[in-house]
């Protein structure tokens, strides 16, 4: 593979000014295609990917500017916030998805349905291979500027026996789930089922405590509350379980704290089972394996569904990607690095981007600059900190690294990890180790929509701005680099309630909350067919009930 990618002439090349243009044959094909780009005025960009990061980067762009080429496997932008409500039927799937070629038809932009197998940063080529293509041929897209914005896979920790759970990553993650939870609750009726296969069957294990698994599990508690009375008259309500394994000391741990102990209360008061600072080991075909992190035990619970949502990680072509660029320029084991603008450390400059989920922008110096903000906290400058003290320093960090927010919202509970000798004080020594600490969370902004979105803003306006004052570098040198503004945390918690974490304690739930959330992530569509079938999808759940067919 690495073989024919640096060749001169690769075999096949895709691009052009008006269509793409497919070249075939064995020689000449990059300097064909260059050929005929050159009737083109126009740059051509290449994007990687049609999410979140990719969608919001095409919004930007000036099309007589650009000759854009999108390559990704899925051919529509999936609204992912709401994936969790197609899992049960209370959204339909296609009320979450946009064909990319709509998306691209405004700037007269290609797309092609394949996967990105590799970059060749010196030719400007991107190796592609199309899904459809039984035997495997794979062509080449040149760029002159390319995007990166492929996304994430789920973690998984190195558990054994995750092919018994499912994902919610994707559109067909959601059509799964709904299948087998439906499947779950028919065959749990039937009447040759045992009463422990029907324990087995009713119970749904959610390992990891975050926003999607948390999520899920409310709209679990919906479906069972809205719809299995109703419509499933042979099941007792209350031999349905719905499990919360989560590593942490609280579900939702990177909301403020009052939300985690809103929810858990919550939960408590529905019979959803949270069960905190427990580490899944491992998964067999109907049962979960946990062990209790403070007293070392291991526990087992039964399920019939099990979801894993534990965190994300590298996708194989960001992972090969990272190792090939040059010595040194990347580190991070969890992301591609780039500088502040977004470009891809190691790569010729300015001509490769990486955003998302899949990128990170290292924080040099972080300890340094913290320092002053240290002895500006230490009041009596005696060389320790107090809570009081630690909690200004807190809100000085969040002003300037506000990608901290997240680390620094369980304030009480970070002091007391850090406070080896409980005396109330944080050390040198302590206060060191979580600076340390601290200056790894620098370098990745929270894996969200939120950030993909800001960072496609940037990059899409960046790129347009860049291409009238490219050739006077002073004007190039003032342009800005990206900085995150986080706008608040949303998550639905069910029984038409959601939480909204503002920052700096203000959070928000209760009597609403669910119409705040639903409208902020209407407002959020990226198209008016979207708003109206979500509009209809909503509609007709509260007039007859979710669609539970089983297909
Ligand atoms: P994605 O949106 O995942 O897009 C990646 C794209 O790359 C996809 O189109 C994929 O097909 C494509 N791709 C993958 N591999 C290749 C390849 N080799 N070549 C070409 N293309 C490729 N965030 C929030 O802010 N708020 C929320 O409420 C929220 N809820 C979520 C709920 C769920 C169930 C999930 C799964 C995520 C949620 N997120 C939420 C996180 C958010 O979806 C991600 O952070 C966001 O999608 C990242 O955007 P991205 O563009 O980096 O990647």
């Amino acid at each position: 593979k690495g073989d024919v990618l640096h060749q001169k002439r690769p075999r096949r090349v895709i691009g052009g000014p008006k269509n793409l243009v497919m070249t075939h044959g064995c020689s000449g094909s990059v300097l064909k295609a260059e050929e005929i780009h050159q009737n083109d005025p126009r740059q051509r960009l290449v994007i990687l990917g049609s999410g979140w990061g990719a969608v919001s980067v095409i919004n930007q762009l000036d099309p007589k500017k650009f000759h854009v080429t999108v390559v990704s496997p899925t051919n529509y932008f999936l609204f992912t916030p709401l994936l969790p409500s197609a899992t049960v039927g209370t959204l339909e799937l296609r009320s979450l998805i946009e064909p990319i070629r709509r998306l691209l038809s405004r700037l007269g932009g290609y797309y092609v349905e394949g996967r990105a197998d590799d970059v060749d940063f010196e030719n400007q080529l991107v190796e592609v291979s199309g899904i459809h293509d039984s035997e495997g041929r794979k062509f080449y897209v040149p760029y002159d500027k390319l995007v990166i914005a492929v996304g994430s896979e789920s973690m998984t920790h190195g558990v054994e026996g995750l092919e018994h759970c499912n994902f919610l990553k994707s559109i067909t993650d959601a059509r799964d789930i709904r299948k087998r939870v439906m499947e779950n609750f028919e065959k749990a009726s039937l009447p040759t089922t045992t009463d422990e296969e029907r324990r087995q069957l009713l119970s749904f294990v959610v390992c990891g405590g975050g926003p999607t698994g948390v999520e899920f599990a409310a709209e679990l508690y919906d479906f069972l509350n809205e719809d299995l009375v109703g419509y499933f008259p042979a099941i007792p309500p209350e031999e349905v379980q719905v499990n919360i394994i989560q590593s942490a000391g609280h579900i939702l741990n990177t909301y403020d704290l009052k939300i985690s102990e809103m929810t858990e209360s919550k939960f408590k008061r529905e019979n959803i089972n949270v069960i905190t600072n427990s580490r899944v080991v491992k998964v067999n075909p109907t049962s979960v394996v946990y062990k209790d992190k403070e007293t070392g035990k291991e526990a087992e619970v039964p399920f019939g569904v099990c979801l894993w949502s534990t965190g994300v990680g590298m996708t194989p072509l960001v992972k090969s990607l990272v190792a090939k660029l040059p010595h040194g320029s990347q580190s991070n084991k969890h992301a591609i690095e780039t500088d502040g603008y977004m470009r891809v450390i190691g790569t010729p400059e300015g001509t490769v981007y990486a955003i998302g989920d899949c990128a990170t922008i290292p924080q040099p110096h972080f300890v340094d600059r913290v320092m002053t903000l240290l002895q500006e906290s230490d009041t009596n400058n005696d060389n320790v900190l107090s809570y009081d003290e630690f909690r200004t320093l807190a809100d000085r960090i969040i002003a300037k690294h506000s990608v901290l927010k997240v680390f620094l919202s369980h304030l009480d509970e970070t002091f007391n990890k850090y406070d080896k000798d409980h005396n109330g004080t944080l050390d040198l020594d302590e206060i060191r180790a979580f600076l340390i600490d601290a200056e790894k969370q620098c370098t990745a902004l929270p894996a969200t929509a939120q950030v993909a979105n800001q960072q496609g803003i940037f990059v899409g306006k960046r790129i347009n701005i860049l291409h009238s004052i490219e050739n006077d570098p002073m004007a190039v040198s003032q342009l800005p680099q990206f900085a995150y503004k986080h706008l608040g945390s949303l998550a639905y918690i069910g029984g038409n309630e959601a939480v909204l974490d503002m920052g700096k304690g203000l959070v928000y739930g209760g009597i609403g909350s669910e119409y705040l959330w639903r409208s902020v992530y209407f407002s959020e569509q990226v198209s008016v067919r979207t708003r109206l079938l979500l509009l209809m999808d909503w509609s007709k759940r509260a007039l007859f009930g979710r669609d539970i067919s089983k297909f």
